[in-house]
């Protein structure tokens, strides 16, 4: 199995919070995609994933669940598609 981790940035200029950065990327496994999340800089709401968190993304759509001391891995932003695969919510 080969993991390809793709990665792009995005920066912006913002007049109070100056120049935000973020970077993102896509995830493929044998030359298909299976996670696709492009950067997004912007100081409100801006989407930003590590190598590392993009890896484990892909790892957790296969079915392999990471853990950091026994905590699932944290993904930094807020992703959707992550928190809903495993997490069963309350509400
Ligand atoms: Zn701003």
């Amino acid at each position: 199995m080969k993991i390809e981790i793709r990665t792009n940035r995005d920066t912006s200029e913002c007049d109070t919070c100056g120049t935000d950065f973020a970077e993102g990327g896509s995830v493929l496994i044998d030359g298909k995609e299976i996670i696709n999340k492009p950067a997004v800089a912007y100081c409100m709401g801006g989407r930003n994933y590590s190598p590392a968190d993009l890896l484990v993304m892909a790892l957790d759509k296969l079915g392999h669940t990471v853990l950091v001391d026994e905590d699932r891995y944290h993904i930094t932003c807020d992703d959707k598609d992550y928190h809903r695969l495993k997490d069963d919510e309350d509400a």
